[in-house]
């Protein structure tokens, strides 16, 4: 599909019998093919490495599937060329089939819906549509900024954000996630060389040990090049590894021997390694017995409802013990009252991160923050 692009980039409507150029269909042979919409379609372009990628990703039954059906279309096309002479253009109306079983079912709105935010997410990426916002992470016991956690932003094109979990979980889906993922690196670890590099800060040990907590998903943490780059942009960026905090959900941990070596890999590089979520993910705490982690951070479902509901509260606390027993600190996140706050500082949790510190910040809002926060902390000593 190399040879197909609309003017504004991947994505293309058609009018019914209009025909778009070559295809490269399900196999890696030059196989070109010329299609015609045979009623109004949008057409959106997966470039042939995601394409692959996803299928050699995809279940078993799923690849043979593609395999059977691929075979099948090529066997249809060669009777079709033995009749018909060399009209491709033609062959779509050999499949009756297709337009009756293609109803508007919720499943295809579902796939179609999320193929435009697919597309839109690509056209992002060119636009630079992307942003990161930081959110404070505090020491509850001296309420010192420790560091801080970079989370994406997408203000599509008509100026409205689109929440991270809605994209986040569609890229996820696709192997857009590591272009997105490894902007969003390359813009958090830049930022925080900006923080550490600032003039006002200069010689500020609070500012000198705040570490920076980096998203990542279990599709990037697999990446054969996820280590080499990591290195390449804190190398770039001027950023000690141990600064670097990198937050996995349980359900990176629970895959395969693979995860732990990958850990102990990144861990062994210097990196730290932080549980996100903790006691969300279903998963059993057996993982814990082969990996080694810096932190768990406490999921705000536990954390919000502490005071009303009683498991919640048995949860935290055992959460807690578990961390002490490890020896691995504990970040509790959705602080939003001093309530929560105070209890969290009593039961022995280390940081504390959520709306009663700040809310995500910009950079330069962030920039902001950390001055005053210092000037105060210097009046109060
Ligand atoms: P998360 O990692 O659990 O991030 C915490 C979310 O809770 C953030 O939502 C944050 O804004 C929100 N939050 C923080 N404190 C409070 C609080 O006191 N009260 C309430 N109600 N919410 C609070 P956000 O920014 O919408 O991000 C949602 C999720 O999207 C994140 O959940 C994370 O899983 C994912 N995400 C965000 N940025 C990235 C990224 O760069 N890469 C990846 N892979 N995932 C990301
Ligand atoms: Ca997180
Ligand atoms: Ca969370």
């Amino acid at each position: 599909m190399d040879d197909f692009e609309s003017d504004d980039g991947n994505y293309v409507e058609l009018e019914t019998g209009e025909i778009f150029g070559d295809v490269l269909l399900l196999t890696k042979q030059k196989n070109p093919m010329t299609c015609i919409a045979i009623e109004d379609s949008e057409v959106v372009m997966i470039s042939k490495e995601q394409f692959y990628d996803r299928i050699e990703r995809s279940d078993s039954f799923i690849q043979l599937l593609i395999e059977l059906l691929t075979k099948r279309i090529s066997y249809f096309i060669d009777i079709h060329k033995e009749k018909h002479g060399d009209n491709l253009a033609k062959v779509a109306k050999g499949f009756p089939w297709y337009r009756k079983n293609i109803g508007e079912t919720a499943r295809l709105e579902s796939s179609r819906m999320k193929l435009k935010v697919e597309s839109d997410i690509y056209k992002a990426i060119e636009k630079d549509l992307f942003s990161c916002e930081y959110q404070v992470i505090i020491c509850l016991k001296t309420g010192k900024i420790k560091g801080f956690e970079s989370l994406i932003r997408w203000e599509n094109i008509v100026g409205s954000r689109v929440p991270p979990e809605v994209f986040i979980e569609i890229a996820e889906e696709t192997s857009l996630i590591v272009p997105v993922s490894y902007w969003s690196i390359e813009k958090s670890l830049s930022d925080f060389s900006k923080i550490l590099t600032m003039t006002e800060f200069s010689a500020n040990n609070e500012v000198e040990n705040m570490f920076i907590s980096l998203n990542i998903s279990a599709q990037v943490f697999g990446h054969k090049d996820f280590l080499t780059k990591l290195s390449m942009l804190c190398e770039k960026y001027n950023i000690d590894h141990s600064k670097v905090k990198l937050e996995l959900t349980e359900r990176v941990f629970m895959e395969d021997q693979k995860s732990v070596d990958i850990i102990d890999t990144l861990r062994e590089g210097g990196f730290k390694i932080s549980i996100d979520d903790f006691g969300t993910g279903f998963s059993c705490l057996s993982y814990l017995t082969s990996i080694d982690v810096d932190s768990i951070k406490i999921d705000m479902c536990f954390v919000r409802k502490v005071f009303e509901n009683n498991k919640c509260l048995s949860i935290v606390k055992n959460i807690l013990h578990l961390c002490r027993e490890l020896n691995v600190e504990t970040i509790a996140e959705g602080i939003e009252t001093e309530r929560h706050h105070e209890l969290l500082k009593n039961l022995g949790c280390e940081y504390g991160q959520g709306y009663l510190y700040s809310k995500p910040l910009s950079l330069h809002n962030l920039q902001e923050y950390i001055k005053s926060h210092i000037a105060e902390s210097k009046k109060a000593a």
